[in-house]
């Protein structure tokens, strides 16, 4: 397989239709993982402080799932003194050697699916196919980027010269990078991130999202037992400006990775941008305002599907979620029709049930988010259909609106909300522009049996992950690399066959003899 394949295996996943599986993950696991997961700072490899700040799950949240405690300024300082001693010796290993601490990393994950699905159920409200989908993701991107350290990061390129001269170009890792992560791929996310900057020579500082320390903190100490080295992984959780503030503007740090809100990445933006002292890579991963256009050629049950996964699936908490459908005038009363035909066959509800289609959102704060936006909804649009929400817990029902056009969504809407913009196919280019104006550029999808009019929509709106006649979330690494451009991101594509090189430094080496 040449760079743009690397050949990896994929791990097994889990049929929940058997009983076999739903004992293993639904009872088992979900039951026990609670009690013994204690996230904080790890740094040298320990957990620094006893945790005492009790975890909850957002499914119940009367139901105490493990216990963390918040890095402080010391521990940073102390984490990068670490990392910062062990870099130049995980760099000069290698790709090949980096290779096989990452690959080592792959299997251990794989080793542990059932716990950590459980404890993705537990701590960020997956549902078990979520989680199955998650554990598999993470491992891929170990396995991915291990390939690409081997290939990228073996032998320097040779390049031309005079007479008498080599001329050579090395990458190597810039030093310490931060990894700045979202809770809604706590798993996914969090070791993706980590295994591109170990993969390019970097020591890492992670620092996960405050709703979810302690699937990081297992994912952290299965790095270690998988044999990194723990000087060059250290956890630093607690809350984002403080903690994450703290290490963005440390002068011991030489990238950030980042995956968050749109207004996050700014923010370290600016912070990154008033540090005196070396100018260092921001990768940022934002949030979408994906559209999917479907015209009349297209086949409704399919769309439907396709919609109902895209727009609800995970609750809608997918930055490549589905927020607005555009529908043409002539078949738009048929397809809602169906469409809630569809929301009424959803079952809402326990994450660790088997059954469950749409678990909760992460948190009050998310869900009162969402209530507001519901409530404006409510005044100045349609609502055109909204699920029944189960009592108790952090949820909030899928729910359909039609709104008059895009902009009227200001920024991204995280949760299963779908707007539904009717167009007149003569106005496409007007309608489609609307979009576009809004300056996110993550996932499109469209849904037509004619060549020419997906090639039109996506001419017309920018994006980084296109997807015709099918879902638009679930890119898989090394098959869809993804990543959106404007205010979704900066790239390169996490699974993708550059991912690596902005985590990296190019060095040319000239010598005559
Ligand atoms: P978020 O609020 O932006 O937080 C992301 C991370 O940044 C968290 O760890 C957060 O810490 C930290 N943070 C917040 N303020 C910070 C600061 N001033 N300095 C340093 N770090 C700071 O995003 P989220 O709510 O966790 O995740 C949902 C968002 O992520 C959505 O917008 C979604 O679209 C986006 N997302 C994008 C992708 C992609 O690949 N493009 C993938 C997944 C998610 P605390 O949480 O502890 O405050």
């Amino acid at each position: 397989a040449d760079i743009y394949g690397p050949s990896r295996r994929n791990p097994p996943g889990r049929d929940y239709s058997l009983v076999e599986a739903r004992g293993l993950a639904a009872k088992t696991a979900v039951l026990t993982a609670g009690e013994r997961e204690t996230s904080g700072a790890i740094i040298r490899g320990r957990l620094i402080a006893a945790a005492s700040d009790p975890v909850t799950s957002p499914a119940d949240r009367g139901r105490v799932i493990g216990y963390a405690s918040t890095a402080t300024p010391a521990d940073i300082d102390r984490a990068i003194a670490a990392a910062r001693a062990a870099q130049p010796g995980w760099n000069r290993l290698g790709g090949a050697g980096r290779a096989a601490v990452l690959r080592a990393m792959g299997d251990a994950l794989e080793a542990e699916m059932d716990p950590l699905i459980a404890l993705l159920s537990l701590e960020a409200g997956k549902t078990l196919n979520d989680g199955v989908a998650e554990v598999r993701e993470a491992v891929d991107f170990c396995r991915y980027y291990a390939d690409l350290a081997e290939r990228q990061f073996g032998a320097p390129t040779i390049l031309p010269g005079p007479v008498g001269e080599t001329n050579q170009l090395e990458l190597a890792g810039r030093g310490v990078f931060a990894c700045i992560s979202p809770w809604n791929f706590p798993l996914a996310i969090f070791t993706g991130q980590i295994a591109a900057a170990l993969a390019a020579g970097n020591a890492v500082l992670a620092k996960p999202a405050e709703q979810t320390p302690l699937v990081a903190a297992r994912a952290v100490r299965l790095f270690h037992k998988a044999g990194l080295d723990p000087d060059l992984l250290a956890l630093l959780p607690g809350d984002g400006a403080t903690v994450g503030g703290a290490i963005v503007n440390h002068p011991g740090i030489d990238g950030v990775a980042f995956t968050g809100g749109t207004e996050t990445a700014w923010a370290i933006n600016r912070q990154l941008a008033a540090r005196n002292g070396p100018i260092i890579p921001f990768i940022a991963e934002t949030g979408g305002l994906n559209g999917m256009f479907v015209d009349t050629t297209a086949l409704r049950e399919q769309v439907v599907d396709d919609v109902v996964l895209s727009a609800f699936g995970s609750a809608g908490q997918r930055c490549s979620a589905l927020r607005l459908l555009f529908v043409p005038h002539d078949s738009a009363d048929e397809l809602v029709a169906t469409l809630k035909g569809a929301m009424e066959a959803l079952v809402i509800g326990d994450p660790a049930d088997p059954a469950t289609d749409v678990g909760p959102v992460i948190d009050a704060e998310a869900k009162a988010a969402l209530a507001a936006h519901r409530e404006r909804l409510s005044r100045e649009a349609v609502i055109l259909h909204e699920c029944a929400a189960p009592e108790g817990g952090d949820f909030f029902a899928p729910l359909m609106a039609e709104i008059p056009a895009a902009d009227y969504l200001e920024r991204e809407v995280f949760g299963p909300i779908l707007h539904i913009v009717r167009y007149d196919p003569a106005d496409l280019a007007k309608v489609a522009g609307r979009l576009a104006a809004r300056g996110y550029g993550l996932t499109l999808g469209v849904h037509s049996r004619i060549e020419r009019f997906a090639e039109e929509v996506r001419e017309l709106v920018p994006a980084g992950n296109v997807y015709v006649n099918r879902s638009i979330i679930g890119a898989v690494v090394g098959v869809q690399p993804f990543g959106g451009e404007g205010l979704s991101g900066t790239g390169p594509k996490a699974g993708g066959p550059h991912a690596l090189l902005r985590y990296a430094t190019e060095r040319a080496l000239s010598v005559n003899i």
